[in-house]
């Protein structure tokens, strides 16, 4: 864990154009605490500590980033160890303490000529290039004069302390100074003293987190997709450093803990494949993990949501060895598991709300475990349980089983045992068996099958269940994640 300070230091002055600046570290998930407890009055009888929190607040407000914004004090030299680096500011272990005060040096160390406040940020390498934010600390100069006023620069009352406040919060959440535009992070205090479009942009820009980038959702199975010029960038998705791969954005919802295995394959692309967690920390990187050049992550996660960067190298490094940086590639998403894994959220047909919940799994041993890959020579089972909202339990009812293909075409099993594509008749919805509805209906989707026995050596299948009640039969409560079989050699 490599940790570092960077001072980023304010002086007086004045100010005029556009264009932000991050310094490309960023706080995970876009939030973190303040202490903004620091005591006494300015000349004007002004709190200084109400200034903190309306700096901090605005920021709040105007930006996506999230304050929890704490009234007590908490010393920002706490934790700060003198001991000499090139930065001309020493490193220190640090406190993961946010905290703001004056002081005659910055932690023993000299403010330097008209500096009239200093924000220790303290960074930790991402694997991504741009660095977390771990701790960030505010020291304001006690040897310049300060009060708290609106309206212009006044020399005759010092400087005011609420926008000098307003630019270090800026440096707090990673916004660099900014040289040109008219903005709050100039490097010289001015007659600004609200928060301003370049601010709120350049901010906007380091917090939008993901969504900057489009996302597509990652069902357990396979998807086809491409890298192309145009496409989002890693340094576009993180909104700093300077990697500029191409990237695609999924994400992977998780039910329970789970064994995932991810592989991205590619005959023309070098493939990497990136793990996120929700708060954007790199969880995982691998470029040649798979077989040849292709990339694979297995892991098991906590239930949660994740991003999956289907991502290559950049032309930089002028690697070709293991193909291109663009062109075409195969997204494959597996689990283990030791039981049946859950299949999403309920949904239904009509719109009908229904507390039931749905699982399956694909099992080659009966039960013993559970997977979503088969070779197209064994023997599996695609099993089902659904857990019946207890107000439809005991009525009469029906199960629906449908699979979906490759291209996208709808079957659905008749009370035959087959399976027959789905016509245009949907009302009422075709059914699989008609019964009256226990608490837990275990559904045997495919037993004992040979995928090979259908003429399937390659090809993912997506399967659905329900259930419908008589007294409605056009209403379905199903599920939104479908139960997947992976058949591949
Ligand atoms: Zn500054």
């Amino acid at each position: 864990m490599l940790k570092w300070i960077l001072s980023v230091v304010l002086a007086a002055l004045s100010l005029s154009a556009y264009s932000f600046s991050v310094n490309g570290s960023k706080w995970p998930g876009g939030s973190t605490h303040l202490h903004v407890g620091i005591s006494g009055l300015s000349a004007s009888g002004k709190a200084w500590s109400d200034a903190m929190l309306r700096a901090a607040q605005e920021w709040n407000d105007k930006t996506p980033f999230d304050f929890t914004l704490l009234d007590s004090y908490r010393d920002p030299c706490n934790g700060y160890r003198a001991s000499a680096t090139s930065s001309g500011f020493p490193a220190g272990p640090g406190d993961d303490v946010n905290g703001a005060d004056f002081n005659s040096t910055v932690c023993g160390n000299d403010f330097g000529t008209s500096v009239l406040a200093v924000t220790l940020v303290y960074t930790e390498s991402n694997q991504l290039g741009a660095s977390d934010i771990t701790q960030a600390d505010i020291v304001f100069n006690s040897n310049s004069r300060f009060d708290i006023y609106d309206g212009p620069f006044d020399s005759n009352r010092g400087t005011d302390f609420a926008r000098v406040a307003l630019h270090e919060v800026g440096h707090v959440i990673g916004m660099g100074h900014e040289f040109s535009a008219s903005s709050i992070m100039r490097d010289r205090i001015g007659n600004l003293s609200t928060l301003q479009p370049d601010d709120i942009a350049g901010a906007t820009t380091l917090y939008q987190g993901y969504t900057r980038c489009p996302v597509s959702r990652l069902d357990f199975g396979r998807v086809t997709g491409a890298l192309n010029s145009g496409d989002c960038t890693v340094q576009q998705l993180v909104g700093g450093g300077t990697d500029t791969s191409l990237t695609d954005v999924y994400q992977l919802d998780l039910a329970q803990s789970t064994r995932v295995t991810l592989n991205m394959n590619s005959g023309s692309l070098d493939s990497v494949l990136v793990l996120m967690n929700s708060r954007s920390e790199v969880l995982e990187i691998d470029d040649d993990g798979g077989t040849g050049c292709n990339s694979q992550i297995v892991r098991t996660l906590p239930a949660g949501t994740y991003a999956v960067l289907a991502n290559t190298l950049t032309s930089a490094t002028g690697d070709t060895s293991c193909g291109k940086n663009n062109g075409p590639y195969q997204l494959t998403a597996r689990y283990d598991s030791s039981a049946l894994i859950g299949a999403g959220r309920n949904t239904s047909l009509q719109g009908g709300r229904s507390s039931a919940t749905f699982a399956g799994g694909v099992t080659t041993n009966g039960g013993a475990s559970f997977s979503n890959r088969v070779t197209p020579t064994q023997r599996f089972d695609v099993l089902g349980r659904i857990t019946v909202d207890p107000a439809h339990r005991g009525r009469q009812g029906f199960l629906v089983i449908a699979a979906i293909l490759e291209n996208n075409q709808v079957y659905v099993r008749n009370p035959l045992g087959e399976f027959v594509p789905l016509g245009s008749q949907t009302s009422p919805v075709p059914f699989t068996t008609s019964k009256i509805l226990g608490a837990t209906e275990d559904v045997t989707l495919l037993g004992q099958a040979v995928a090979s026995t259908f003429g399937m050596t390659d090809t993912s299948v997506r399967f659905l269940i329900g259930y419908g009640l008589n007294s409605n039969p056009d209403e379905l409560y199903f599920h939104d994640e479908p139960i997947n079989l992976l058949v591949s050699p």
